[in-house]
């Protein structure tokens, strides 16, 4: 780096994108950023030699012409899709030298942010309407009590208990997504208490015990001998495996088998929990959205079994911020397995 041109400096220390050109608009300097944009950067020549696209040379020959900043919007399509927002800003052009950068462009990556606001609409949309349905059905049952069926004791009765189910729907739905929120805020701080997969797995089975005498299930924890110690969030791992514990009741087989089983892997470091089911199971065209929010392979059967779809979403959130991963796999009339690694403490 040289001492007398310090903008050069200043370029190639920025992480976004930039480019100096001199008051001719040739480039005079880029950073590996700019270069990872356009592909090349043609130093010495026009800055049109470097990028095609008319919306920067516009506005870089406006800002030379009228002396002002200039922005501008890039939709570029390789080599991947993606938008981007410049500035051209003159640094005191008369000032400068031939070989003195005159213009400075800097460019945004917009495609991520715009990846997000658009995938959190569609997650209040979704909210929305999954919240509607359920009201709609208890107004509907309000109305109906306040006029045609306003005398008929009978009726009231059964009309009152799919009203208590469905603010019961609307409960689990505002709970779920309440979690996911919880989750999501403490998404970039690593976990730092230590627990074991064993005991975890025992206290959880333990407390669906009704729910899986319900269903006639039978639920068998395959502990690890010794310890099964990993970095984690005590209460986010019981929520996450009792999610999938009472999936495999759900959806799994009336009267079937659920087995919870922890392992140690190889690499040593890591330490694993498997739910698997002797259910339906789930065709393969499914199984990479599993974990979309709202995802479901059947509504209607979802909804039989109180689900709210966001069940797996908020399983992989949680191993996400272990640093974990989560694998499905599943054969259609063979049953599904659920299995998260975890790094061992
Ligand atoms: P839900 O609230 O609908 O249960 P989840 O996110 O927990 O939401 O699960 C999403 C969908 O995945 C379910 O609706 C169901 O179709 C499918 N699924 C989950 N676990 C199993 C399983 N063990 N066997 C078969 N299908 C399953």
């Amino acid at each position: 780096m040289h001492p007398e041109a310090p903008s050069d400096t200043i370029i190639q220390a920025l992480v976004d994108p930039a480019l100096t050109l001199d008051r001719s608009l040739n480039v005079l300097d880029a950073n590996a950023a700019a270069r990872d944009v356009f592909g090349w950067v043609r130093l010495r020549q026009h800055v049109s030699h470097t990028s095609r696209h008319p919306e920067l040379t516009a506005a870089v020959a406006d800002a030379q012409r009228l002396r002002q900043r200039r922005t501008f919007v890039l939709d570029m399509r390789t080599p991947l899709d993606r938008r981007l927002e410049g500035i051209v800003t003159p640094l005191n052009v008369e000032a400068r030298a031939d070989d003195q950068a005159a213009f400075l462009i800097s460019l945004r990556d917009l495609t991520e942010q715009e990846r997000l606001a658009s995938m959190r609409a569609d997650f209040v949309a979704n909210a929305s309407h999954e919240l509607r349905t359920p009201l709609a059905s208890l107004k509907g049952f309000i109305e109906t009590m306040q006029g045609p069926a306003r005398t008929d004791v009978t009726a009231h009765a059964r009309f009152l208990d799919i009203m208590s189910q469905q603010a019961d729907r609307m409960t689990r739905l505002i709970d779920d997504l309440l979690s996911l929120s919880r989750i999501e805020m403490r998404a970039h701080i690593p976990p730092s208490a230590t627990v074991d997969l064993n005991d975890i797995a025992t206290s959880v089975v333990a407390a669906l015990e009704p729910q899986a005498m319900l269903a006639g299930a039978t639920v068998a924890v395959h502990r690890l001998q010794g310890r099964a110690t990993v970095r984690g969030e005590h209460d986010e791992l019981v929520q996450a495996i009792q999610n999938l514990v009472q999936n495999a009741i759900k959806y799994g087989r009336a009267g079937g088998r659920v087995d919870v089983r922890i392992g140690e892997e190889s690499p040593a470091a890591l330490r694993s929990i498997s739910i698997s089911d002797d259910g339906p199971g789930i065709a393969p065209e499914h199984l990479p959205r599993l974990t979309e929010r709202f995802y479901r392979v059947s509504v209607a059967s979802s909804r039989d079994r109180g689900g709210t779809g966001l069940g797996l979403a908020i399983v992989k959130h949680i191993v996400t911020r272990h640093r974990g991963t989560l694998a499905i796999t599943s054969s259609v009339g063979r049953g599904a397995t659920f299995k998260i690694t975890l790094p061992a403490a």
